[in-house]
């Protein structure tokens, strides 16, 4: 699950990252309001006005914008709310925006130097660890530095059995080139934000830029940070941090009615009962010359409402232009399969893309003949080598 830059802010700030401060608001007025609030507390007149969106990028897309009095606040505020901010980060038409963070502006009037760093805490699969990752190069795109100046990345492996080790917090301070106040800064910051990223059972959190200013505060001005699905239910409070207005919204529809569906970018859909199984059939309809649309595990029990549940999941992405149904009928028998395949079908009125369906295993036969025998647009098939082939004449 990902979060909002002022939602992993809010994570950074519980476990003693130094932030930048700022308030969340849905309105001009509400910007206003922040905007006061926050004067008083930080004692800056001068505002950010932050869109709040799952896409980073927003400073090139018009998405982070100055305000040096509330007049520009609310104007800011107004412009950027309802907007559909587009960055190399969205779709091509954007992404709404619902809500702005107004947030103190922490780049001094005059500062002369502030330093603006690149950090993320993430994971590494293939090494079993834990990676810091940090740079010089703050502020901009990260992956242009990692292409036209890799040696300006340096990384830091951490064993999460160890953990972070107070001589690792140093040498990134070191590699960044600070000293005196700033290095002992830095150093705490390295260190609250390793403890924020174990804590919350994060995949990753990533702060571009951390600034550095003239008077050796290190700050974290922006965050992107991706949480562990499998772990939000021991955190219950930051799984309500859930945005599902951000989310693919047929995938929002499946996980609601309990069904595994990732949705993808591909022309054939795909039913079939195991993870394991999902995945054969994903290479089987690439063999075949077509890209699989979805990945969908409908889990052990195959009946008529359940397969009628995720037909109608399917055929919500408009690029699907056949189905295949791969169902192993261990528990489960293939007859009842079919039977509900031929149920949902018919309870459906009509379904505009050819169905290829192979069930493999008790009452096989039975299955197959009842298929063939329902008189619907549905092709059957016993071997996955078959089901191969019937998917590619109809991609034809
Ligand atoms: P991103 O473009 O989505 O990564 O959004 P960021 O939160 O990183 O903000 C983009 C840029 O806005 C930063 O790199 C800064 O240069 C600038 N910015 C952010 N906060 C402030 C601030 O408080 N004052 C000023 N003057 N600029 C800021
Ligand atoms: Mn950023």
């Amino acid at each position: 699950m990902n979060l909002h830059e002022y939602q992993g802010k809010e994570i950074l700030n519980s476990f003693g990252v130094e932030i930048q401060r700022g308030m969340v608001a849905t309105s001009p007025e509400e910007a206003v309001e922040a905007a006061k609030k926050l004067t008083e507390e930080t004692g800056t007149g001068w505002h950010v006005i932050k869109a709040q969106v799952h896409a980073g990028g927003r400073g090139k897309g018009g998405g982070v914008k100055l305000a040096k009095s509330l007049d520009e606040v609310r104007d800011i505020a107004g412009q950027i709310i309802g907007m559909d901010l587009v960055t190399p980060q969205t779709p091509p038409e954007g992404k709404r925006v619902h809500q702005v963070l107004i947030a103190e502006d922490v780049y001094y009037p005059g500062d002369s130097e502030p330093e603006e760093y690149y950090m993320s805490v993430l994971l590494d699969r293939a090494k079993g660890k834990n990676m810091i990752m940090y740079s010089t190069e703050g502020g901009m795109d990260i992956e242009a530095v990692a292409e036209k100046t890799p040696h300006l990345i340096f990384t830091e492996e951490v064993d999460p059995a160890v953990g972070l080790l107070p001589f690792q917090a140093r040498r990134v301070a070191f590699n960044l080139g600070l000293s005196g106040q700033a290095f002992k800064q830095m150093t705490k910051f390295v260190s609250a934000l390793y403890k924020a990223y174990i804590s919350s059972d994060a995949s990753l959190f990533e702060i571009n830029p951390v600034l550095k200013t003239s008077d050796d505060r290190v700050i974290a001005v922006d965050s992107k940070v991706t949480l562990d699905d499998n772990a939000l239910y021991r955190h219950k409070d930051y799984a309500a941090m859930r945005d599902i207005r951000e989310e693919n919204p047929i995938e929002v529809e499946a996980k609601a009615v309990g069904l595994n569906y990732v949705d993808l970018d591909g022309n054939v859909g795909c039913m079939v009962n195991g993870a394991g199984l999902a995945m054969a059939t994903m290479d089987l309809i690439k063999q075949a010359g077509g890209e699989p649309a979805n990945f969908l595990d409908v889990g052990g029990t195959a009946d008529a409402e359940r397969v009628e549940t995720a037909f109608n999941i399917i055929l919500k992405d408009p690029n699907v232009k056949a189905i295949l149904v791969n169902i192993f009928g261990g528990i489960v028998r293939c007859d009842r399969v079919a039977q509900g395949i031929v149920d949902a079908y018919k309870n459906m009125g009509s379904i505009d893309v050819p169905i290829i369906v192979r069930l493999q295993g008790t009452n096989a036969d039975i299955a197959k003949e009842l298929i063939d025998n329902s008189g619907l647009d549905v092709q059957s098939a016993v071997a996955f080598q078959e089901a191969a082939d019937k998917v590619q004449a109809v991609l034809a």
